[in-house]
């Protein structure tokens, strides 16, 4: 699955939403989610985001790891 990063949090540009072929972005409270169950890792959101916001799970920064977590938590919540 892809994950929103930091970048986001209260910048929501939703670019993403647009391309995401299977609509799995999300808008919860600051910044957007991709469920992890609905995504089909086709990378078409991740070069649309203007701040560099989504990256593939195994290449997340590792300063923001905290949002591959974030990420799944949010559905698990729901
Ligand atoms: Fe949607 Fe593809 Fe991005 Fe997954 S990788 S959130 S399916 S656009």
């Amino acid at each position: 699955t892809y994950v929103i990063a930091e970048p986001c949090v209260d910048l929501l540009d939703k670019a993403c939403i647009e391309e995401c072929p299977v609509d799995c972005i999300y808008e919860g409270g600051r910044m957007l989610y991709i469920h992890p169950d609905e995504c089909v890792d086709c990378g078409a959101c991740e070069p649309v985001c203007p701040v560099e916001a989504i990256y593939y799970e195994d290449d997340v920064p590792e300063q923001w790891s905290a949002y591959t977590k974030a990420n799944v938590d949010f559905f698990d919540e729901l």
